[in-house]
């Protein structure tokens, strides 16, 4: 699996998580938004790589996962796409971006385009107390 390779198979994320995606899906696809999943989950290596592309700020990113130590993701990025491909451009696709957070919100996630600091509007996460959730009653091992 290279650096590069963006991996956008829910099955990277963690069950509750999957679960919320697929209903965002359902949403998405009613009111006809050009939205679709663009990543799940991260390799280490991969975080790394893209924290020297500056594209995130942390090591610690809930996108994380890994197999052999039974990781899933804890988070999701849907993008803009549309037949030129993706767009990461908020300011172009504002209204979009708006209605994917406030999708993801409406299923109790954490949308990144609310953050004061530093602003993630692909990004969407479990909340602190469904993480825990998940890691008192699904995690297994
Ligand atoms: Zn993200």
């Amino acid at each position: 699996m290279s650096i590069n390779t963006v991996l956008n198979d829910l099955k990277y994320l963690c069950p509750v998580l999957r679960l919320k995606v697929i209903y965002m899906q359902e949403q998405i696809k009613l009111l006809s938004l050009p939205m679709a999943v663009f990543e799940t989950g991260r390799t280490r290596e991969r975080q790394e790589y893209i924290m020297k592309q500056r594209f995130t700020r942390t090591l610690q990113s809930k996108h994380l996962f890994s197999i052999a130590d039974n990781i899933l993701s804890l988070a999701v990025d849907f993008v803009y796409y549309d037949d030129k491909g993706w767009s990461w451009d908020y300011e172009k696709h504002k209204h979009e971006y708006e209605t994917l957070g406030m999708i993801g919100k409406k299923e109790g996630l954490v949308w990144g385009g609310n953050w004061d600091t530093f602003k993630d509007y692909p990004h969407l996460q479990l909340t602190q107390a469904d993480i825990d959730i998940y890691n008192k009653y699904f995690k297994e091992g």
